[in-house]
């Protein structure tokens, strides 16, 4: 067993992993399931602080993103696809898979999106249905603020959707105030719940350019509309996974115990980049650090695969790499969710200085007691 730091899946605690063993109902058939599951989604609906309706999704986080695009997405449609991260030039995919013709504006994957440059972009180009906003692009652990960025884009009228499956809870998320139509999310990143469910949340807006369309939506498990009022039909598209949303239900009841959540984050992702930073370690990034992943390179002459075997093995504690073109260049911690905790990182970044020490790093203070003094430093502020 290890203990995964990874930017997700997190750890999962085990009133949630207890949870997903309990007795099963027929999910098509018992009335008691449709309540539970219009209950939890109006749970995840006030902790992202929206009158909008949640869907819970049979599938991973990226079938939040495939239906919110499938349902969109009308043949010819334009959309504008900002990229300055690896999910973020992803989501042309799944815009043009549909028939749309995706306008990718490609912004520095070093920096935080420029919301005055986009605002100059969008004056003279705003003939968009709707537009691809990613909040933490998890592989360089960049961080956009939607609070900014969807309200610009709403300006001209262009719907937003909002890939936040990595950065909401560990950094704050109000989808009314912030203007967002289509909201995705997932199970297994803060939410500290097993790999396996999407949500989405959904503005009236957006379900008004769903119902107008002049064309049926390309897919069926991707087709959001499908869920019109499965409450008073008692009819699910598909048979709902009923454990994997008993254990979703526990872990967002989790969140909702913990009103610390988003200041513990920040608390700990400061602490982490300032040892990171002591001890001479570079990032990759200059700006957008997230508050749920740091992301850092190896110091010269250690490949991050020796790294994170060594810690893994040696250890038993498991960080990740990167992919794409971030694969073999960085290295991930994943402070998110439950994996945000002191002593959860003090552990972590104690086993990396003695891994990074062995590999030959010169490291002038150890990343763990460097933490505790920033830790200790944040407290006092
Ligand atoms: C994890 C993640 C997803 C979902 O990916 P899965 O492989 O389905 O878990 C989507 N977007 C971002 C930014 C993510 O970090």
């Amino acid at each position: 067993m290890y203990k995964i730091m990874t930017p997700g899946p997190t750890q999962v605690l085990e009133n949630v992993r207890m949870a997903r063993s309990l007795e099963c109902t027929n999910p098509d058939l018992d009335g008691a399931f449709t309540q539970f599951y219009k209950d939890t989604c109006e749970l995840i609906s006030s902790l992202l602080h929206t009158k909008n309706e949640t869907l819970i999704l049979g599938g991973e986080g990226i079938l939040g993103l495939e239906a919110a695009c499938a349902s969109l997405t009308e043949p010819g449609d334009h959309v504008l696809v900002l990229d300055n991260g690896v999910f973020g030039k992803g989501f042309a995919d799944f815009v043009s898979i549909y028939g749309g013709i995706a306008d990718i504006y490609h912004a520095d994957y070093r920096n935080t999106l420029d919301v005055d440059a986009l605002a100059e972009y969008l004056k003279g180009n705003h003939h968009y249905k709707y537009a691809t906003v990613v909040h933490c692009d998890t592989p360089s652990g960049m961080l956009n603020d939607i609070s900014r960025i969807c309200p610009l884009l709403k300006q001209y009228g262009i719907l937003t959707v909002v890939d936040s499956v990595s950065a909401m809870f560990g950094e704050p998320v109000n989808v009314d105030a912030f203007q967002i139509d289509l909201l995705c999310g997932g199970s297994q990143k803060a939410v500290s719940a097993p790999p396996g469910l999407a949500f989405v949340t959904i503005s009236d807006e957006a379900k008004t350019a769903v119902k107008s369309r002049k064309t049926p939506i390309a897919s069926f498990y991707a087709n959001l509309a499908l869920f019109e009022n499965y409450y008073e039909k008692k009819w699910f598209p598909y048979t709902m996974p009923i454990s994997d949303i008993n254990g979703l239900r526990a872990a967002f009841e989790n969140i909702a115990s913990d009103p610390g959540m988003l200041d513990r984050h920040k608390m700990i992702a400061h602490a982490t980049r300032e040892s990171l930073k002591a001890a001479g370690i570079a990032f990759y990034q200059n700006s957008g650090f997230s508050n749920t992943v740091t992301v850092f390179e190896c110091p010269a002459g250690i490949r991050v695969e020796q790294v994170l075997e060594e810690i893994k093995t040696r250890y038993g504690i498991m960080l990740a790499g990167s992919f794409d073109e971030f694969s073999g260049k960085v290295i991930r911690i994943g402070h998110m969710g439950v994996n945000a905790t002191i002593s959860n990182m003090v552990e972590t970044l104690r086993a990396l200085d003695m891994v990074l020490r062995v590999l030959g790093a010169n490291l002038p203070v150890h990343l763990d007691t460097h933490f505790m003094q920033e830790i200790h430093a944040y407290a006092a502020d």
